[in-house]
C-alpha cells in the first residue's frame, strides 16, 4: 500500500537504526519522479522537498508541486514511505498554502530571530500543523550558506545544546535543524566539518530527532558517522544543490532556470536529466545516508 506519511515514524526509525532519511530538493516538478523512483529501487524511505525561496526562484507553486508529487505516487504506487516536505520557509502564508496543497510536513525557519521570538512563531506553526497531522521542523542556531539559495545569511552560529533542549520542550517540534559546521550550497571556499561532540550533547539533552542541512558536498564518511552516533545523531539529511547541478549538466546549462524554462526542453533531454538525478539519489541513499532497505 502506498504510504504518504509525515516525518514521525521515519525519523524515529532512522534514529533507532543508525541511518538518516534523505530530504531531496527537486526544485522542478519534473525531478520529483526520479527521486521517488530511486527510493523504490533502493527500498528506502524518502522525503521530497521544496523551499520558499525555490518557489519564488523557479516560479513553481506549492500547489503545482504537490499535484505532481501525488501524480507520481499514483503512477508508481511506492511501497516505501514518502513524505512531501516544505523546506526553509519564513512566512505563515506559504506554510498555510503548502498545508492546504497536501504537504505532510513543513519547516518554519525563524532562526534569524532571537530565541524567544523563534519559540513563539515555531509554536504557532506547530499548533496549526499538528491539528492536521502534519509534522514541523524548526531551526535553532544559524546554518551558513555558500550560495545564498536556501537562506540569505552567511553567518554561522553553532546550536547551543542547552538552548536546543529548552527549544524542543517549549515548542513540541517534530525535528530540529541544527548548526554543527555544515553550510548550504557547494563547498568551493570553505571546507565542511561536523562537530560530532556537539551533536551528541544535543542528543543527550533532547529526544527530538535532529536534521543536518547543507548535505551537498560533505564527505560521505562524515554523514554516515553523524547518522550512526550511538546517541541518535542526525536522522534527516537535506540534499539540495547536488540534484540541480546534475540536471543542469545534462541539459547543458550553468545557471538556474524557471520551471517553465525546463519544460521547454525535449522529452528526450528531460528523460536523460531524470535518469542522471535518479542515479545520483540512489547513490546518496546507498553510500551516504545508509537508508537502503530500511523502508
Ligand atoms: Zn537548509
Amino acid at each position: 500500500m502506498t504510504k504518504v506519511d509525515n516525518l514521525t515514524n521515519i525519523l524515529r526509525h532512522a534514529a533507532e537504526n543508525g541511518y538518516a532519511a534523505g530530504s531531496f530538493s527537486a526544485r522542478y516538478t519534473k525531478l520529483i519522479l526520479p527521486i521517488i523512483q530511486a527510493a523504490v529501487n533502493t527500498n528506502s524511505p524518502v522525503i521530497v522537498q521544496l523551499s520558499e525561496k525555490e518557489i519564488i526562484r523557479h516560479k513553481v507553486s506549492a500547489e503545482a508541486f504537490a499535484k505532481e508529487f501525488y501524480r507520481v505516487v499514483e503512477e508508481l504506487q511506492p511501497k516505501v514511505p514518502v513524505v512531501l516536505h516544505l523546506d526553509h520557509t519564513k512566512t505563515l502564508e506559504t506554510i498555510q498554502a503548502a498545508m492546504d496543497a497536501g504537504f505532510t510536513s513543513v519547516m518554519i525557519d525563524a532562526s534569524e530571530k532571537n530565541f524567544d521570538d523563534n519559540v513563539a512563531v515555531t509554536k504557532q506553526v506547530v499548533e496549526m500543523a499538528h491539528r492536521r497531522n502534519i509534522t514541523v521542523e524548526a531551526e535553532l542556531g544559524k546554518i551558513g550558506t555558500t550560495d545564498f539559495v536556501e537562506t540569505d545569511h552567511d553567518e554561522e552560529m553553532y546550536t547551543i545544546p542547552e538552548e536546543a533542549k529548552m527549544f524542543c520542550a517549549q515548542t513540541d517540534v517534530d525535528c530540529l535543524a541544527v548548526s554543527v559546521g555544515t553550510a548550504h550550497g557547494v563547498y568551493t571556499v570553505r571546507q565542511p566539518n561536523i562537530d560530532f561532540k556537539r551533536l551528541e550533547e544535543i542528543n543527550k539533552l533532547t529526544p527530538t530527532p535532529l536534521v543536518l542541512h547543507g548535505g551537498s558536498g560533505v564527505p560521505s564518511e562524515m554523514v554516515v558517522k553523524a547518522a550512526a552516533l550511538p546517541t541518535g545523531g542526525v536522522s534527516k539529511v537535506n540534499i539540495a544543490t547536488d540534484l540541480e547541478l546534475e540536471m543542469l549538466a545534462v541539459v547543458g546549462r550553468s545557471g538556474h532556470m524557471t520551471e517553465e524554462e525546463l519544460n521547454t526542453y525535449s522529452d528526450d533531454i528531460i528523460e536523460k536529466a531524470r535518469e542522471a538525478v535518479r542515479l545520483l539519489v540512489e547513490d546518496k541513499i546507498r553510500h551516504y545516508l545508509g537508508s537502503s532497505n530500511k523502508a
